[in-house]
């Protein structure tokens, strides 16, 4: 499975929809853009942090693909 410096963020929905946020580094800034919406947002600080609240938010998506038992 990938490794703790994974660049995307991936969820599904209820629907069984992967949705996908893409991190970028830029600097000490990092930018996250959403496959789904186009989304984009900079975040300095825990990046995937805002990319699972957007994922969720947004469409609702919160199950985590990575873990299944
Ligand atoms: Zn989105």
């Amino acid at each position: 499975m990938p490794s703790m410096t994974t660049s995307k963020v991936s969820r599904w929905d209820q629907h069984g929809r992967e949705h996908i946020v893409r991190v970028r580094r830029a600097g000490v800034q990092r930018s996250l853009v959403c496959d789904t919406c186009g989304w984009r947002r900079g975040a300095q600080f825990l990046p995937w942090l805002k990319a699972e609240e957007h994922l969720a938010e947004a469409h609702q998506a919160t199950l985590d693909p990575s873990a299944e038992s």
